[in-house]
């Protein structure tokens, strides 16, 4: 039978998960097409766990920040859902796509919308919406850039959350798949503002840098129906809340969402930086970080650290 929260015992989980990842530290490829990427040491570890009451429980590197890429994703999903309301179906589907994660092959069979918001042709769709919401253009991608990364700072308490500069222009010079992604969206006019604007902005809030610690303390809402269970403050309905967490089941790991499920059984989202962040409704949330990903995006490590700490806590949402 699954214990109660408070009678988990903290100091244990953690150790089991120390002692699950050890062996396998520095396992995987660190993504190397992004450049401003490549350089970051595959051996780094970190994990935080974001519990009801607002503590935390750390391991390793977790307050070091990374790229938090694809991550972002969730959070300009809720921004935009927030900003343009339902209206957001109508540039992107909710469908899970079995693709990689800058495939190309389905938009032109969808007529350029993508199938959902955390690929990238979704994140780019969704962004452009974003975008627009601030009255488009480059101004409106400053805005809808500040906006995002005021959230995360005001969610995680904690001003020290960045957009690192060179990640951002790194992605940008290699950016050709996503340029193309945007253009082709463009070609059927799924895009609203010049595509170079919304790439801006995408491309920024793909390259925040943020820690462990403070993405599982920002993302703690969606673990409690869209409410932060310290400060009270509703970021989104409950029922907004349980349809991104359907998404990010159904989605959130590329190609690799239906084994991320099976091994995992809780909602989430990976970055080709090596972040994981994971949902457990009701319990709390927990960001992982570890460079070195396998074939589908995912880190290597952070799945085998997730695995293990699911099995001590029995966090799952199939009961
Ligand atoms: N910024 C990355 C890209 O657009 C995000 C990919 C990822 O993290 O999965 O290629």
């Amino acid at each position: 039978m699954m214990a109660l929260d408070s009678a988990l015992d903290w100091q244990q989980i953690m150790a089991a998960v120390e002692r699950a990842v050890m062996p396998h530290i520095g396992a995987g490829k660190v993504a190397d097409y992004i450049p401003a990427l490549a350089c970051i040491d595959p051996r780094k570890f970190g994990m935080a766990v974001a519990l009801r009451d607002g503590t935390m429980r750390c391991l390793g590197d977790a307050d070091e920040r990374f790229s938090v890429q694809s991550i972002s994703k969730v959070f300009t999903l809720a921004l935009t859902l927030q900003r343009v309301g339902e209206a957001l179906w109508d540039a992107v589907g909710r469908e899970p796509s079995g693709s990689s994660f800058n495939s190309i092959v389905q938009l032109e069979a969808e007529k350029g919308i993508p199938r959902n918001p955390l690929i990238n042709a979704g994140a780019i769709a969704t962004t452009d919406r974003l975008v627009h919401s601030y009255g488009g253009g480059q101004a409106g991608a400053w805005e809808a850039m500040d906006d995002l990364l005021d959230t995360a700072r005001r969610l995680a308490g904690d001003q020290n959350i960045d957009i690192d500069c060179d990640v951002a222009e790194s992605e940008s010079q290699s950016g050709s798949r996503n340029r193309a992604l945007a253009h082709f969206m463009a070609s059927f006019g799924n895009m609203k503002n010049p595509v170079e604007d919304s790439l801006s902005a995408y491309f920024c809030h793909c390259s925040i840098a943020i820690s462990c610690r403070q993405l599982a303390r920002a993302a703690l809402f969606l673990a409690f129906d869209g409410f932060d269970p310290v400060t009270g403050e509703e970021v989104l309905s409950k029922e907004r809340c349980q349809r991104i967490l359907a998404i990010m089941m159904m989605s959130g790991h590329y190609d690799n969402s239906g084994e991320f499920a099976y091994r995992i059984g809780l909602p989430g989202k990976s970055g080709v930086g090596g972040g994981i962040l994971v949902v457990a409704p009701g319990h709390g949330t927990v960001a992982v970080w570890s460079p070195g990903l396998n074939q589908a995006g995912t880190s290597m490590v952070g799945s085998i650290a997730l695995e293990e700490l699911v099995r001590q806590t029995g966090w799952s949402v199939f009961g």
